[in-house]
């Protein structure tokens, strides 16, 4: 009984917390997408593009928000 009563809290606080959403993207430079010095970063693990000026890189995953 305890066992199945930890498990559905395990489910709980995993669907709260939504590891998966906070994991740091695997962004990739794609530098031939933009000539107007800014360089398009695309994540490999949730799709997500975000154009960003040359050296910096994108530090948050942008899974599940990419309507922003
Ligand atoms: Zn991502």
């Amino acid at each position: 009984m305890y066992i199945v009563l930890g498990l559905l809290i395990a489910v709980a606080v995993i669907l709260i917390v939504k590891p998966w959403h906070r994991r740091a993207c695997r962004w990739r430079e794609d530098r031939r997408a933009l000539a107007d010095g800014r360089v398009l970063h695309r994540c490999v693990a949730c799709g997500a593009e975000i154009a960003l000026p040359r050296g910096r890189t994108p530090q948050t995953c942008r899974a599940g928000r990419a309507d922003r």
